[in-house]
């Protein structure tokens, strides 16, 4: 298409484009801009309705140094501003009325896109709003709607498409169905054949990166130092957590021998086995496993000593052995004191493993491995649970009829996946927690095993069930033990056939038995379904580093660490989004008594119909109970002031009732008067009044209180004044959840697009504002919107 596109209509377009990329009209990368509504890092969704981000007219001026501002220049930089948007409306004119031209679209030499299609209507799927008119900007980051009345904004990361689809031409025009890798559906309807083509050819490039380094995650134009989250798992101090280095001879040590990724370049550099096995047994057993992904050490189990290690299959064929990699077996159930021995779990239905044996791949021979038993669990494959979810999101976003809805859902068989998943990791959790030693592979070991062995440590562990010790597990078994992100999620090439084999839900899959166990234990997470749901959102956007690449080396070989920003320390500032308010740490230490019967697990609405307004309860529970336990600790702290306050008063009052028994005259006149007269008036206008009088109150106190009045001397004593308005500082009443689907902010009205995106109260007024309208007061205590905190 870049062939048929004059250069001289489309690179002042690119540069256009290119320049409000610089000037920060991309919400989620903090740039040179230095509007504050846009410069803020805590745009909290690639979803940003009804925000303010810069518009053509100020994007010049906007680079502009402040100083060059102050000095005269503005008038000039105004007129230049508007002549350059007028050329600009001017290009896009002639582009958008001359046939021959596509639309308003191009690629610049850079491969960046740029285009811009008016008169786009955005069609509510489920009719329940009318549908709004507005324009459709595509950049190499973004799709941004922008309805005509400004009424909406809808920012989409172009890495969240997962599919683009063109309907035919009816009376009303072109629909184009655009399908999000987070499950948000936007249904445009274009009346001119041609721009819906141009929209269609562009989106699909543009959800398509070639480059890895086409990812929203290397937009970043500022230096990172971003250590805290980029160096979240120290692998030592939590194998010392587990609990590996706590006996004096300890049965497993860290070994140097993958430094350099010399001999697995998908496991990370450093690994634990067994402290008696040679390095000529980990080479042999290496070169038997398929990717040479030998039996590791992933999980010790403190109380009975037993551990949790996994690798690949081996390449057995039909009947090749491998001395060593039998020898590394017995080690492995050697290094447990109660039992040598150890269950291998083969997670894959047994015919699949039958199958791999003819491309000389397979599962161990009992009779080889003296001290093993061999269990095989029904886990289906990638391409299995590629098409199951597709018929999930076929049930859950297309079926009207309740019949078709359970037939289709039926169908898909994903609530019998997940029970698959959870029922294999229970497996393996019952039998650590007895003491048997396991070692589970799937067949390259990354995608199936990694489900299952970080399943059963969240369930054996409360660590992990923490916001934190989530993360690091996350980062032990699906980053650092090499999960394929990039190719699973379809991050490059994703519309690409042979790359689309490789995409698979593995990781949303996982998340959603996580998801499961959470409904029935809701006291045992710390986080809630936000926390789950913003993950992953995050891993499909690529706004961070933190999931792009398939393995640890792959990260380290694109200076990750360097180049992108974490999610963890986004999520870090987030914390109290994801708290679940019915935690409680010591409800549960594992959770083995799980009911996995079918009918215990049900369709994850939150995260499939998050986009479905019409669909969801308004309010989510959680939240409600969030904001009652957030403002009833605003009172409390309150009150706990007007205690001090209190106190104060009281003992000033008890030393003016010692001191005005010797010398009464020399108070009276010293001003003191006039803070009594504060105190009385306080002790009479305050609903605490009776605490005060009770207390304290004597005959002469009231008589001098009296005597104070009535001899007003009009000078103030500082230390006793007291401002009336910190008494009704803080609102009584918050404004309810409920029906508050826009930011208070009358500059901002930032909508709520779903109910991810949390409603968070201002502690002085009780008005709901978006986070980027609140700021935390000096102390960290407060949060307040802008209007409190110039009051
Ligand atoms: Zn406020
Ligand atoms: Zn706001």
């Amino acid at each position: 298409m870049s062939a048929t596109t004059p250069a001289v209509s489309t690179s002042p377009l690119t540069a256009w484009w290119n320049n409000m990329t610089l000037s920060g009209i991309y919400p989620s990368i903090s740039t040179t801009s230095t509007t504050p509504s846009t410069a803020s890092s805590s745009w909290s969704s690639h979803f940003i309705f009804g925000g303010n981000p810069s518009t053509a007219a100020n994007t010049p001026q906007s680079t502009v140094p402040p100083s060059a501002l102050s000095s005269g220049y503005t008038e000039d930089i105004t007129v230049a501003g508007s002549l350059l948007k007028d050329k600009i409306t001017g290009l896009m004119d002639t582009l958008m009325g001359r046939e021959s031209v596509h639309a308003g679209c191009g690629y610049g030499e850079d491969g960046r896109i740029a285009m811009m299609v008016d008169k786009v209507y955005l069609v509510d799927r489920l009719g329940s709003h009318e549908n709004l008119v507005g324009t459709v900007h595509v950049t190499t980051t973004h799709i941004i709607f922008r309805a005509e009345n400004g009424s909406k904004e809808l920012w989409l990361a172009t890495g969240l498409i997962a599919s683009v689809e063109r309907g035919t031409l009816t009376a009303a025009g072109c629909q184009l169905v655009i399908r999000c890798k987070h499950f948000q559906v936007i249904t445009l309807l274009i009346s001119r054949d041609k721009s819906c083509q141009d929209l269609y050819e562009t989106l699909q490039r543009a959800a398509k990166p070639v480059n890895v380094t086409e990812l929203l995650a290397f937009e970043n134009r500022e230096p990172v130092d971003d250590a805290r989250g980029w160096k979240r798992l120290d692998w030592s101090a939590e194998m010392a957590r587990q609990g590996v280095l706590a006996s004096q001879n300890p049965k497993w040590t860290q070994s140097r021998i993958n430094e350099g990724y010399t001999i697995c370049d998908t496991y990370p550099d450093k690994l634990w086995f067994p402290t008696a096995a040679s390095t000529s047994v980990l080479l042999g057993s290496c070169k038997f496993r398929s990717r040479g992904r030998l039996p590791v050490l992933t999980y010790f189990h403190r109380q009975t000593e037993a551990a949790l290690c996994r690798c690949a299959q081996p390449l057995t064929g039909f009947s090749a052995r491998c001395v060593e990699d039998e020898k590394l077996m017995e080690l492995v159930g050697k290094a447990n004191p109660n039992s040598e021995n150890l269950f291998l779990v083969d997670t894959r239905p047994r015919v699949n493993a039958m199958v791999n044996k003819v491309q000389g791949k397979g599962f161990e021979d009992e009779r080889n491995y003296s001290n093993m038993r061999f269990h095989f669990f029904d886990i289906e494959n990638i391409h299995v649970m590629r098409a199951s979810q597709a018929r999930l999101l076929d049930a859950v976003t297309k079926c009207r009829d309740v019949a078709e809805y359970w037939k289709t859902l039926e169908s898909s068989g994903w609530l019998k996946h997940l029970r698959a998943v959870v029922e294999c990791s229970l497996f393996l959790a019952e039998s650590i927690s007895r003491g048997t030693s396991c070692v589970v592979h799937c067949s390259d070991g990354w995608d199936r095993t990694s489900q299952v062995v970080a399943m059963c440590q969240l369930l054996l562990d409360p660590y992990y069930r923490t916001i934190h010790g989530f993360q690091i597990l996350i980062e032990k078994d699906w980053l650092g033990f090499g999960h394929k992100f990039d190719d699973r999620c379809g991050h490059v090439g994703a519309l690409n056939d042979e790359a689309g084999k490789e995409i698979s839900p593995i990781f949303t899959q996982w998340l959603d038995c996580v998801w499961q166990i959470m409904q029935q234990k809701p006291r045992a997470f710390q986080f809630n379904e936000r926390y789950l749901i913003e993950m992953h959102e995050h891993v499909y956007s690529c706004q961070f580093g933190t999931f792009v690449g398939n393995c640890d080396k792959d990260r380290r070989d694109l200076n990750l660490s360097k180049r992108t920003k974490s999610l963890w320390t986004f999520m870090d500032a987030r914390h109290d989004d994801y708290m679940n308010p019915f935690y409680s740490p010591t409800a549960h230490v594992a959770l083995l008594d799980l009911d996995t019967r079918a009918a215990r697990f049900s369709v994850w609405t939150g995260m499939y119909n998050r986009f479905d307004g019409g669909l969801q309860p308004r309010e989510r529970l959680e939240d409600l109970t969030m904001t009652a336990m957030e403002h009833v600790g605003v009172l409390e702290s309150h009150v706990a002031q007007l205690r001090t306050r209190l106190a104060e008063l009281k003992s000033l009052q008890q030393q003016q009732l010692s001191t005005s028994a010797t010398t009464p005259t020399n108070m009276i006149d010293s001003g003191m008067s006039s803070a009594t007269d504060e105190l009385k008036n306080l002790s009479i206008s305050h609903p605490l009044d009776p605490l005060l009088n009770t207390s304290t109150s004597s005959s002469s106190t009231s008589r001098l209180l009296e005597r104070a009045t009535s001899q007003e001397s009009g000078v103030m004593d500082s230390s006793l004044y007291y401002p009336d308005e910190a008494l009704t500082r803080y609102s009584l009443k918050w404004q309810p959840l409920r029906g508050a689907d826009r930011c208070s902010n009358p500059t901002c009205r930032g909508e709520f697009s779903s109910t991810i995106e949390r409603r968070i109260h201002c502690h002085l007024c009780g008005m709901i504002f978006c986070r980027r309208c609140l700021k935390s007061t000096p102390d960290e205590r407060e949060r307040v919107c802008d209007k409190c905190k110039s009051d």
